[in-house]
């Protein structure tokens, strides 16, 4: 019997391909949702048990592996599992959440001796099915060693970042980039759609190029059809600046990208499109290029 049995708490659409990849590799001993009805679905699909609570799921298993929306949900779940939670048993967070929420629930955690992980990730939901993630983990080493195989069950790369709560600060670091990817391609194919382009060509040459790049090669196409559905919910990625924001405020830096992409994804919520794939900025970028173009 391994000592990493693990119970998956958030069935969305990076938690539900993380715990299929758990089950295959052996380490999956039970899942939780906030909405019973997904976690009773998969359950039965990986003929798993299907905990009633947090504190349930946590008092069977050595390592909760949990992947939910923002900090105030990750702490919400991470109270409701204390009951159940031991000295020894591990926390491992894949949420994208903020490096001071991360370290605070660290704290509390180690005042029962549960030890805590920050392990964002990316790559998408295609990472998560295809168990080809990105991990960037903050732990303490014995821990990160102890438990680096329940990661490496859906991820392709694991990498220790240093003390809990430098996973979040990578994954911040890694932020700042995606948003600036997408403001550039959603910009660049909005102006190809302008310029009367061909599509399929377009992408065939920007993405043999130069101007090559994840985004471009797994949202082009989708985003030039107008199908936004599947993804990244774009009022996620908006939380996600929030939070750079704020530690760019803290170390009084200036960052008009973020800034930028930030205004663009908040206008994007209040007209109801926040859960949209990012790529559903290329509406606004659209709508912003002139007449006739939208
Ligand atoms: P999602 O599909 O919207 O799923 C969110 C999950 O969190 C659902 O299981 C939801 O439960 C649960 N949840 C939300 N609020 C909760 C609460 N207060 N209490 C308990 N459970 C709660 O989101 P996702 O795309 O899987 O993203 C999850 C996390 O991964 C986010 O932090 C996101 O930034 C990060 N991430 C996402 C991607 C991506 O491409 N999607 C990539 C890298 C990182 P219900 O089913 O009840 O709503």
């Amino acid at each position: 019997m391994t000592d990493l049995r693990t119970g998956v708490i958030g069935l969305g659409a990076m938690g539900a391909p993380m715990a299929r990849h758990l089950s295959a590799k052996g380490f999956l001993q039970g899942v939780w949702n906030r909405t019973a009805s997904k976690a009773t679905q998969l359950a039965a699909e990986l003929d798993t048990w299907h905990a009633d609570s947090p504190a349930a799921l946590a008092q069977q298993c050595d390592v909760l592996l949990v992947c939910v929306s923002r900090d105030q949900d990750l702490e919400s779940v991470v109270e409701q599992s204390l009951p159940g939670l031991r000295a020894g048993s591990v926390v491992i967070d894949t949420s994208t959440v903020s490096p001071s929420t991360t370290v605070a629930l660290a704290a509390v955690l180690a005042g029962k001796g549960v030890d805590y992980v920050d392990a964002p990730v990316s790559g998408g939901v295609e990472g998560a099915i295809n168990g080809r993630l990105v991990a960037m983990v903050g732990a303490e080493l014995t821990i990160f060693s102890r438990i680096q195989p329940v990661i490496a069950a859906f991820s392709a790369a694991v990498t220790h970042m240093g003390p809990v709560g430098s996973g979040q600060a990578t994954k911040a670091v890694n932020q700042v980039i995606v948003c600036g990817v997408a403001e550039a391609v959603c910009e660049a194919l909005a102006l190809g759609e302008k310029l009367n382009l061909p599509r399929e060509r377009l992408l065939a040459v920007l993405s043999s190029g130069a101007a090559d790049g994840w985004f471009l090669r797994h949202r082009g196409l989708s985003m030039l059809e107008g199908r936004f559905e599947k993804g990244f919910k774009l009022s996620l990625l908006l939380k996600d600046l929030e939070i750079v924001k704020a530690l760019a405020r803290e170390l009084g830096m200036q960052m008009p990208v973020v800034e930028h992409a930030a205004q663009d994804y908040a206008e994007l919520v209040s007209a109801g499109e926040g859960n949209n794939d990012i790529s559903g900025l290329i509406r606004l970028k659209k709508s912003k290029s002139g007449p006739g173009n939208d």
